[in-house]
């Protein structure tokens, strides 16, 4: 049987890069998934059918995260959507993957930057798992993509790790909360992952650079990541709670 078969999953952000690799994986392995995008409905309508097409089910949900009201808007739009498909309301597995990124240092971020990182990257997914609490059955998963960048230093993405640091420890508060209900929380935290947040990766200087510092000697692919969350989301990951998982290529070992 299908690891997640009969399981409904909700990843923010699943249109594109990682969080589209996140949402073929789950449907691949059975489950229904809803794949949420912000501005992109093109993309998440291709990625839908990029599932469909593997033979998995899935559906977009369209809510713009870091505006006042987005984890209402988000859920209200899940519900509607989920019951468009004749699914039974609620869920299994919420991925909290949208995320933005602030590629400057202290000196250059302003007031806005620092607001709309957080509003998206930390905001957001705190709503979102509250206002979810009631969906999300018990036994079910939370996997939050946080970012090595809360294991070494980053000064030239300094506010963008801060947002990642508060959720690390969203995990680790929730996994106590959440422990009775057997829902496991934990942080799934990649490296350099080809994707389009990054739009220096199309500069080959800058590409080899990062390559060079996992210890495979590659950028990572959304795949990657992908498969560390499947299982994170699985039942043989049960143990498994509050815990930063390192999917980052062995970068910056030492
Ligand atoms: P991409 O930029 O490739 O994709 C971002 C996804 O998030 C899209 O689906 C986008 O949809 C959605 N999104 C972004 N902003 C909003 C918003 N305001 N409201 C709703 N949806 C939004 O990013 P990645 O796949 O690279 O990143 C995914 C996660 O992984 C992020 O949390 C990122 O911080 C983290 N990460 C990425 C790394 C990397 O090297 N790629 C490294 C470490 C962590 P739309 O465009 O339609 O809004």
């Amino acid at each position: 049987p299908l690891r997640h078969a009969g399981r409904t999953a909700l990843v923010t952000g699943g249109s594109r890069g990682i969080g589209r690799a996140v949402s073929r994986r789950l449907a691949r392995e059975g489950a229904l998934v809803a794949v949420h995008y912000g501005h992109d409905a093109e993309a998440a309508e291709r990625t839908v059918k990029e599932i469909e097409a593997d033979g998995g089910r899935a559906f977009p949900v369209h809510a713009e995260l870091g505006v006042p009201g987005d984890a209402d808007t988000l859920w209200t739009a899940f519900d509607r959507a989920l019951a468009a498909q004749d699914a039974a309301p609620g869920l299994d597995i919420l991925v909290n993957n949208a995320g933005i990124t602030v590629p400057r240092t202290i000196a250059n971020v302003t007031e806005d930057d620092y607001d709309r990182a957080f509003a998206v990257n930390t905001k957001a997914p705190f709503f979102i798992v509250q206002r979810g609490l009631g969906r999300l059955r018990d036994g079910g998963r939370i996997v939050n993509i946080s970012s090595v960048a809360t294991r070494v230093a980053f000064p030239p993405i300094i506010a963008y790790t801060m947002t990642k640091a508060a959720l690390d420890y969203l995990t680790l508060a929730l996994a106590q909360e959440l422990g009775p209900r057997g829902i496991t929380v934990n942080s799934v935290a990649p490296g350099y992952t080809e994707t389009e947040i990054n739009p220096t990766l199309a500069i080959p200087e800058i590409r080899q650079r990062y390559a060079s510092a996992s210890v495979f000697g590659r950028l990572g692919a959304p795949a990657d990541i992908a498969d560390v969350v499947s299982f994170v989301a699985s039942d043989e990951a049960r143990w498994v709670t509050g815990q930063w998982i390192d999917t980052s290529g062995g970068v910056h070992l030492g």
